[in-house]
């Protein structure tokens, strides 16, 4: 829960997030919230906590649920999950860079392939308002062929124009010519440097010049992550640069850049499924004495490393057997009262035919030394 206070002031009265979206429970003069969105709470926890204190940049991460009054769709939740990290404390192309590496390689790592980024870069406040102002003039040729929404919108928060989803809209948008003729030269070579570096890490990207991030807190460089697989709502993740939001909240100058997934968004665009991990071994007991000794094995084995399990039935062996077959481990460790009468266990290899004996001080080597021949 927040204030909602901090949302008006950090992502801005007239976004839809503000407007239609939040969860809001009355309560005095300013009412609580379920979170939207986290970078806002992040910035108002690293203000309050002072996480900044000693360190030039700090780089946080969150995952946790969010909450949007919206329509629910195919991968459009009320409560969904943001897996976001935030740099605090610089501004530097190269943080940039490092963060957008980061998003590169979560998603390689997840198994996501055929995602796209795309990005823009807003300038700093002054580049901002003259970008608005560019969007205006283009604009006010088409504003009566605009939805009233966006007729307002004009008036309001011109940028928010930009995501407006009518076919109409979409149209004069896209035709408009916009570049980023109004960035200043120092904005200009910081998404040059950006760029650059992607390029060195051979990320692959497109420079989209109507990308705006519909929220008041961005500035400078901001991306968008999507994926074909995904439908209409096809946004894996987003972020950008907002060097301006901690002025706004606490009138301090602190640069700061993040992005944030959403959880089940990469899920669905996850092309193979998740691999189940096998154990590599399965203790199978026959009696109350080999039940004991074969929890103390099941422990060693784990202790040292190795996946295993235990076969807690009743079943017989020949049933117990089947199931390390289904789990399709590689060792069956059997113990019965021969084998505890003998101080030896017998491994049973699933894939071959054949078993061992093998000592009960010795299994734990015996089955690492097996794992690495195999
Ligand atoms: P945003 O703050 O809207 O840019 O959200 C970042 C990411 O969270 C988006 O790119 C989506 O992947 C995900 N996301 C946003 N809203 C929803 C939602 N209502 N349901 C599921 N995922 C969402």
């Amino acid at each position: 829960l927040e204030n909602i206070s901090l949302f008006k002031r950090a992502l801005g009265d007239t976004t839809d997030i503000v407007q239609k979206q939040m969860f809001v429970f009355k309560q005095g003069d300013d009412d609580l919230v379920l979170r939207p969105e986290a970078t806002a709470s992040i910035a108002r926890a690293y203000l309050e906590n002072n996480l900044g204190f000693g360190f030039k940049l700090r780089k946080l991460f969150y995952i946790g649920p969010m909450f949007r009054a919206e329509r629910p769709q195919k991968g459009r939740l009320r409560q969904f999950h943001h897996i976001g990290v935030e740099a605090i404390g610089l501004t530097n192309p190269n943080v940039d860079i490092e963060l957008i590496e980061l998003a590169d390689r979560l998603l390689r790592e997840f198994g996501i392939s055929n995602y796209r980024f795309t990005m823009n870069s807003l300038g700093c406040l002054k580049d901002k308002a003259k970008f608005a102002d560019l969007l205006k003039d283009s604009l006010s040729k088409h504003k009566k062929d605009l939805c009233a929404d966006c007729q307002r919108r004009m008036a309001k928060n011109i940028f928010r124009v930009l995501d407006c989803k009518n076919k109409r809209c979409r149209e004069i948008t896209d035709s408009l010519k916009i570049g980023q003729s109004y960035l200043c030269a120092d904005c200009k070579a910081y998404f040059d440097k950006v760029r650059a570096g992607l390029d060195k890490f051979g990320i692959n990207y497109q420079v989209k010049d109507k990308l705006v991030r519909g929220l008041d807190y961005y500035s400078g460089v901001v991306f968008e992550i999507t994926h074909p697989a995904l439908g209409s709502q096809d946004a894996l993740g987003a972020g950008g640069r907002y060097d301006y939001l901690f002025r706004e909240l606490a009138n301090k100058e602190i640069g700061a850049v993040g992005f944030a997934f959403g959880g089940e968004r990469l899920i669905l665009a996850i092309s193979q499924k998740p691999k189940v991990r096998k154990p590599d071994a399965y203790v199978i007991s026959l009696g109350d004495k080999a039940t004991d000794k074969g929890l103390e094995i099941v422990r060693d084995l784990r202790i040292s490393g190795i996946s295993c399990d235990f076969d807690y039935s009743d079943g017989s062996l020949k049933s117990k057997l089947n199931e390390a077959n289904k789990l399709g481990v590689k060792f069956a460790i059997i113990i019965g009262d021969d084998e505890i009468n003998k101080g030896k266990l017998a491994v049973k290899f699933m894939q071959e035919s054949r078993q061992e004996e093998v000592g009960f001080n010795n299994i734990v080597d015996f089955i690492k030394a097996s794992l690495n021949n195999n």
